[in-house]
Protein backbone atom coordinates (compact mmCIF):
# COMPACT_ATOMS: atom_id res chain seq x y z
CA UNK A 1 0.00 0.00 0.00
CA UNK A 2 1.55 2.98 -1.19
CA UNK A 3 1.36 6.62 0.48
CA UNK A 4 -0.53 9.49 -1.28
CA UNK A 5 2.04 11.93 -2.11
CA UNK A 6 1.17 15.99 -1.84
CA UNK A 7 1.67 17.91 -5.06
CA UNK A 8 2.29 21.26 -5.51
CA UNK A 9 -0.52 22.59 -7.25
CA UNK A 10 0.66 26.28 -7.55
CA UNK A 11 2.59 27.85 -10.11
CA UNK A 12 6.08 29.30 -8.80
CA UNK A 13 6.48 32.97 -7.60
CA UNK A 14 8.69 35.43 -9.63
CA UNK A 15 12.11 36.39 -8.34
CA UNK A 16 12.49 39.81 -8.23
CA UNK A 17 15.49 40.06 -6.78
CA UNK A 18 17.77 37.51 -4.74
CA UNK A 19 20.18 39.86 -2.79
CA UNK A 20 20.64 41.47 -0.63
CA UNK A 21 17.40 39.37 0.39
CA UNK A 22 15.34 37.45 -1.72
CA UNK A 23 11.94 39.31 -2.81
CA UNK A 24 9.54 37.30 -4.82
CA UNK A 25 6.05 38.86 -6.78
CA UNK A 26 3.76 37.38 -4.89
CA UNK A 27 -0.42 38.55 -6.51
CA UNK A 28 -3.15 38.26 -4.43
CA UNK A 29 -6.53 38.75 -5.42
CA UNK A 30 -9.77 39.53 -2.69
CA UNK A 31 -13.17 39.46 -3.11
CA UNK A 32 -14.82 41.47 -0.30
CA UNK A 33 -18.35 40.94 -0.10
CA UNK A 34 -19.53 44.24 1.97
CA UNK A 35 -23.04 44.78 3.09
CA UNK A 36 -24.07 48.86 3.72
CA UNK A 37 -26.85 46.94 6.17
CA UNK A 38 -28.94 49.58 7.60
CA UNK A 39 -27.26 52.37 5.70
CA UNK A 40 -28.41 50.83 2.40
CA UNK A 41 -31.22 53.54 2.13
CA UNK A 42 -28.42 56.41 1.93
CA UNK A 43 -26.47 54.41 -1.27
CA UNK A 44 -29.81 53.71 -3.20
CA UNK A 45 -30.75 57.57 -2.72
CA UNK A 46 -27.46 58.86 -3.90
CA UNK A 47 -28.38 57.19 -7.23
CA UNK A 48 -31.38 58.71 -7.84
CA UNK A 49 -29.70 62.24 -7.02
CA UNK A 50 -31.04 62.28 -3.50
CA UNK A 51 -29.19 62.64 -0.23
CA UNK A 52 -30.80 60.71 2.95
CA UNK A 53 -29.96 61.93 6.86
CA UNK A 54 -31.00 60.35 9.71
CA UNK A 55 -31.86 61.72 13.03
CA UNK A 56 -33.26 60.62 16.52
CA UNK A 57 -36.79 59.49 16.84
CA UNK A 58 -36.62 59.22 20.63
CA UNK A 59 -38.41 61.70 22.10
CA UNK A 60 -36.44 61.82 25.44
CA UNK A 61 -33.21 61.96 23.36
CA UNK A 62 -31.46 65.42 23.47
CA UNK A 63 -29.80 65.31 20.48
CA UNK A 64 -32.25 66.47 17.70
CA UNK A 65 -29.62 67.61 14.77
CA UNK A 66 -29.17 65.54 11.55
CA UNK A 67 -26.45 62.70 10.95
CA UNK A 68 -24.58 62.70 7.60
CA UNK A 69 -22.90 60.39 6.99
CA UNK A 70 -26.13 58.89 8.31
CA UNK A 71 -26.29 56.54 11.74
CA UNK A 72 -28.20 53.92 11.81
CA UNK A 73 -28.52 53.91 15.45
CA UNK A 74 -28.26 57.41 17.62
CA UNK A 75 -24.62 57.49 18.86
CA UNK A 76 -26.26 59.58 22.02
CA UNK A 77 -29.13 57.09 23.10
CA UNK A 78 -28.40 54.31 21.02
CA UNK A 79 -32.18 54.37 19.79
CA UNK A 80 -32.98 53.33 15.73
CA UNK A 81 -32.97 56.29 13.47
CA UNK A 82 -35.28 57.54 11.22
CA UNK A 83 -34.51 58.99 7.47
CA UNK A 84 -35.00 62.50 6.34
CA UNK A 85 -34.68 64.12 3.22
CA UNK A 86 -31.92 67.17 2.41
CA UNK A 87 -33.67 68.99 -0.03
CA UNK A 88 -31.86 69.84 -2.85
CA UNK A 89 -29.99 71.70 -4.09
CA UNK A 90 -27.77 70.74 -1.01
CA UNK A 91 -25.63 73.49 -0.20
CA UNK A 92 -23.34 73.63 2.39
CA UNK A 93 -19.41 75.37 2.83
CA UNK A 94 -16.07 73.98 3.20
CA UNK A 95 -14.92 73.38 6.95
CA UNK A 96 -11.82 72.28 5.81
CA UNK A 97 -9.91 70.77 2.43
CA UNK A 98 -6.56 68.45 1.92
CA UNK A 99 -5.00 67.69 -1.20
CA UNK A 100 -5.16 64.45 -1.85
CA UNK A 101 -1.75 63.00 -3.45
CA UNK A 102 -1.72 59.71 -3.10
CA UNK A 103 -5.35 58.02 -2.14
CA UNK A 104 -5.50 54.71 -0.92
CA UNK A 105 -7.37 51.28 -1.85
CA UNK A 106 -10.96 51.79 -3.03
CA UNK A 107 -10.77 55.30 -3.54
CA UNK A 108 -11.06 55.52 -7.50
CA UNK A 109 -10.56 58.74 -8.32
CA UNK A 110 -8.09 60.05 -10.53
CA UNK A 111 -5.57 62.19 -8.37
CA UNK A 112 -4.40 64.70 -6.79
CA UNK A 113 -7.78 65.39 -6.08
CA UNK A 114 -9.20 67.76 -3.25
CA UNK A 115 -11.14 66.03 -0.34
CA UNK A 116 -13.02 68.35 1.62
CA UNK A 117 -15.06 68.58 4.66
CA UNK A 118 -18.47 70.25 4.13
CA UNK A 119 -20.46 72.15 6.89
CA UNK A 120 -24.10 72.17 6.36
CA UNK A 121 -24.97 74.12 8.69
CA UNK A 122 -26.46 74.03 12.73
CA UNK A 123 -29.15 71.77 12.18
CA UNK A 124 -26.45 68.60 11.34
CA UNK A 125 -24.32 67.21 14.29
CA UNK A 126 -21.49 66.38 11.95
CA UNK A 127 -19.14 67.48 9.25
CA UNK A 128 -19.55 65.66 6.28
CA UNK A 129 -16.76 64.44 4.46
CA UNK A 130 -16.47 63.94 0.62
CA UNK A 131 -14.52 65.41 -2.74
CA UNK A 132 -14.22 68.26 -5.07
CA UNK A 133 -15.42 67.28 -8.38
CA UNK A 134 -13.38 70.35 -9.59
CA UNK A 135 -12.31 73.47 -8.97
CA UNK A 136 -9.75 74.63 -6.19
CA UNK A 137 -10.99 74.94 -2.59
CA UNK A 138 -10.78 77.55 -0.14
CA UNK A 139 -12.31 77.57 4.22
CA UNK A 140 -15.62 78.99 3.89
CA UNK A 141 -16.17 78.34 0.22
CA UNK A 142 -19.60 77.52 -1.03
CA UNK A 143 -20.62 74.18 -2.54
CA UNK A 144 -23.21 72.52 -4.21
CA UNK A 145 -23.74 68.83 -4.21
CA UNK A 146 -23.66 66.76 -7.43
CA UNK A 147 -24.66 63.30 -7.35
CA UNK A 148 -23.10 60.52 -9.94
CA UNK A 149 -26.68 59.19 -11.18
CA UNK A 150 -25.48 57.91 -14.52
CA UNK A 151 -23.03 55.16 -14.11
CA UNK A 152 -22.91 54.91 -10.65
CA UNK A 153 -20.02 53.41 -8.35
CA UNK A 154 -22.47 52.53 -5.41
CA UNK A 155 -19.73 53.71 -3.31
CA UNK A 156 -19.69 57.02 -0.98
CA UNK A 157 -18.08 58.31 -4.33
CA UNK A 158 -21.41 58.60 -6.00
CA UNK A 159 -22.15 62.28 -4.50
CA UNK A 160 -19.41 65.11 -5.18
CA UNK A 161 -19.10 68.65 -4.72
CA UNK A 162 -18.73 71.00 -7.16
CA UNK A 163 -18.28 75.28 -6.73
CA UNK A 164 -21.57 76.88 -5.97
CA UNK A 165 -21.92 79.63 -8.56
ZN1 LIG B 1 -30.93 59.77 20.41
Amino acid sequence: MSEKIIKYIGTPLEIIQEKPEMVVKWPRTLMHMHTYGKLSKFFQELKKGKLFATYCSNQDCEEKRLWLPPRADCPDCNQPTSWIEVPNPVVGKIYTFTKVEYPGEGIELEYPYFQIDVDLGPQFATIFKGYLLYGKPHIGMKVVAGFRIYNPTNTILDIFWVPKK
